[in-house]
Formats: structure tokens, sequence, C-alpha cells
């Protein structure tokens, strides 16, 4: 903490806040031997709806035990990781793999638990690290010159800084201030997310079970994701449903109970009406290269392939990487480089999980032809045609450029 002639709110870096990817950030900051403060709109004690990320990949946990050691073996153990896929065509198996579990001690390939959990335990490594954090501080404005950021919250108190990073969320409120603008897409169709409590009287094999056109659902796709405490249903909406009737009430009751036991039905603890938007910041910093945009702040992916968070993460490890080489460069000119590598290279990273996540959409919603080609595989005795079916609706599994990607 730096009391400089810009005041006690002067610090070297501020995170802009306190969701899974500020957190990584400032545990990334602090691991590299930097103070880190993280200004968060919410409360300290405050409760996120809904469980969201819960397919947690491999990279990430590596990613967040490189920062604070022990805390990926953690979140493993808080997790779920569910051995058996399986997917299905208008009912009929096309195809199932199961997996042996990873050797005692080593990191599983993903593990599945609510986003809420994640930011439980990062929070609390957070806390553990020394990182300061600043509650009830929404950033309302931020402005940027050659020697740093003044950032101003809803109560009118203005922090300064040499470097923010910027994990304010999709709305964030410091991109805006910058006029970075968002470019992309968004998915033409609505798709339904449910969370729903585990049932211990009518447990369900721990398996992903993809439906393409689910016979009990009048032929919509229904993907159910097993999670520490739950289970993760997606129903994907013809053209025609009503999304607000379908997700509340008798509405959501009634295509629940097709594709679950119908006690699920009422455990649900989660439901929302989604069109999937598929947005990159123009830019991932400012002219000055002084703001640093990281997780949903910088773009924003349909979640088929758990893109968001897990790309999230290594936004915030390369933004805290950045912020360390510039406080050291010594020249502007090679602080500035720094920041500018960073925001190339996680910008060429995002477009790559755009056009990944992009691919499972356009999967999703076939035309004629490629409704022909599903119908085709689904009837063929070829085995790759059945991992297709398995694999595509998550899109490409190449590796963004400069991240690891293990598949499973
Ligand atoms: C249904 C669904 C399923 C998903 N599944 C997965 C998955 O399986 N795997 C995966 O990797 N990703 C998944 N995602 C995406 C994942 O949830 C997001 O990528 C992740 O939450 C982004 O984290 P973030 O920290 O960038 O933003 P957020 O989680 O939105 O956090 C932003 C934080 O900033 C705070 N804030 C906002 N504005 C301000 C302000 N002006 N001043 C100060 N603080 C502010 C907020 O209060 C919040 O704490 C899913 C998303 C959805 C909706």
């Amino acid at each position: 903490m730096t009391e400089s002639a810009a005041g006690r709110n002067h610090r070297p870096v501020i995170v802009v806040g306190a969701g899974p990817v500020g957190l990584s950030a400032a545990l990334a900051l602090r691991a590299l031997g930097r103070p880190a403060t993280v200004l968060e709109a919410g409360e300290q004690d405050r409760l996120r709806p809904g469980s969201r990320a819960i397919f947690v990949h491999r990279a990430t946990l590596e990613i967040l035990d490189r920062s604070h050691p022990g805390l990926a073996h953690d979140l493993a153990a808080q997790g779920l990781l569910w051995h058996t896929k399986r997917t299905y065509y208008a009912g009929d198996e096309v195809f199932s793999r199961s997996y042996a579990p990873p050797p005692p001690g080593k990191l599983p390939h993903f593990t599945s638990l609510p986003q809420v959990e994640t930011e439980r335990l990062l929070l609390q490594a957070c806390k553990a690290a020394g990182v300061e954090f600043a509650w009830n501080q929404e950033v309302t404005a931020a402005a940027t010159g050659e020697t740093g950021v003044t950032l101003t919250t809803g109560d009118g108190t203005r922090w300064q800084a040499d470097y923010v990073i910027a994990a304010d969320g999709a709305r964030s409120a410091v991109r805006e201030s910058l006029g970075i603008e968002l470019r992309g897409s968004r998915s033409d169709g609505w798709y339904i997310v449910v969370d729903t409590e585990e049932d211990p009287g009518n447990p369900l094999p721990v398996e992903r079970i993809f439906h393409y056109a689910h016979p009990a659902v009048d032929g919509r796709n229904v993907l159910l994701v097993p999670f520490a405490g739950g289970w993760r249903v997606d129903l994907q909406l013809h053209d025609h449903d009503d999304p607000e009737r379908l997700s509340r009430g008798e509405g959501l009751r009634e295509w629940l109970s097709a594709v679950m036991p119908a006690p699920y039905a009422g455990r649900v603890t989660w439901a929302s009406t989604y069109r999937f938007l598929q947005v990159i910041a123009e830019s991932f910093t400012d002219p000055h290269h002084r703001v640093l945009l990281t997780g949903e702040a910088a773009h924003l992916f349909a979640p088929f392939g758990a893109r968001g968070m897990n790309s999230g993460v290594p936004d915030a490890e390369a933004a805290a990487n950045a912020v360390h080489l510039a406080l050291a460069a010594g020249a502007p000119a090679r602080a500035a480089a720094a920041v500018a590598e960073f925001a190339l290279s996680r910008r060429r990273s995002a477009e790559h999980n755009c056009d990944a996540a992009g691919a499972a959409l356009a999967h999703l919603r076939p035309g004629p032809e490629e409704r022909a080609k599903l119908e085709a595989a689904a009837a063929s005795d070829d085995p790759s045609m059945g991992h297709w079916l398995d694999t595509a609706p998550y899109g490409p599994r190449e590796a963004a450029p400069g991240n690891t990607i293990y598949k499973y």
C-alpha cells in the first residue's frame, strides 16, 4: 500500500470486481509479491444467485494452484467428478464412455462445483494471502492518463492506481467508462438453464447426459450435468416456445419432470432464460496501457464448452504477470509493451474461444442439411460418428492460443 502525493487511496494495482476472475487476479498478484486491492460493488457476505460456472477445467485448477498452492486440491475435494458421459439421439443411446478416476493425489481433468463454492474458496485464499478488500465500492467512472488511473465509486470516493485490472463482469463500468465497445453477436434461440438440488431419495447415476431431440420434451435438446450438491439442466427451446412460461411454475415443472424423476422439479434452486452473447472487447486495454480488461469485462461466450470462467482465470493470471512486469519495467515504453502484449494475446485467445463456442451454437441449431447429417450420424454404426455427436455440442476442443486443455 502506498502513501503518496496522490493521497491515501493510491494503490499500485487495483482489481475491480470480486467475481472469480477478480479474485484470481488478486491471488496471482500476491503470488508475485505485489500488494492487491479489490474494489467490489457488493457486500462482503452477499450470496450470488445460481451456480453458473460448474465445469472447472484442470488447466484452471493448475493456474489457481500456482497462485495459491493447495487451492486446486481444495476445489477438487469440494467438487464432483462424473466418470461417465452419454449421448442420446431421439431417445436412443448413440455414445457412452467411462473414465478411470485420477490416481490418488493427482488433480482430476475437471471438477464440477457451483461457482459460489469456487468463489468462496477463492475469497478465503485471497484473505489468507493478504489481499485488501473494499466492499460496497461500486466503480462508476474510470479515467486513465500517462501515469495511472483514477476510479470513482458510487459514494464519491476516488481511488488512484498505477494499474487497474478490470474484472467487473459483463456490464463492466470500467470498460464502458473508457469507451471500449464489445463487438459480436447474440444467438437467435432461447435456452433455459436450471439448477436443482440432489434428491437423496431419488439419487441419479452421476453421469453427464446430452439428449438430441429428447422424445419426452417434444424433441428439444437437453443437457444434464451433475455438480456437487445438484444438477444443471439446460433446455434448448423451439423457436415458437415461450421462455417465460417454461422457466417457472407449471411450465417448468412439466418439462423438468419429463427429463428427471418428478421430485427434482420441486427442488429447483435457480432457473434462468438466456439468449447467449458472443462478444469481445475491441481492445483489452486503454490507449495509455493502464487498464487491463479480463473475464466477462472483456468477453462473453455461449456456455457450451465452459469457456467463460475457464478463460477468465488465464486472463487474470496474464494480467497479473503483465502488471508485475510493467511495475518493474522502469522505462515507460517497456511497461506499456508488457500491457500491450497481454491485451493482444488474451484477445487472440478470446477470438478462438468465441469461434469455438459459436461452432457449438451452430451445431445446436442445425439447418436442414446439418440436421440430415446428424440423423445419418445417429443411425451409423461407425463409432467415430457417435464420438462426433458426443463432442460437437461443446465446440472444437483445441486449446486457445496460450491455454492448456485436457480432453475429457
Ligand atoms: C448458465 C451459465 C453457465 C456457465 N457455466 C460455466 C462453466 O461451466 N464454466 C465456465 O468456465 N464458465 C461458465 N459460465 C461463465 C461464468 O459464470 C463467467 O464467465 C464468470 O462468472 C465470469 O467471471 P467474472 O469474474 O469475469 O465476472 P462476474 O462473475 O460477473 O463478477 C464480476 C464482479 O464484479 C462486481 N462488479 C460489477 N460491477 C462492478 C462495479 N462497477 N464496481 C465494482 N464491482 C463491480 C460484481 O458484483 C461481481 O462480483 C457460465 C455462465 C452462465 C450464465
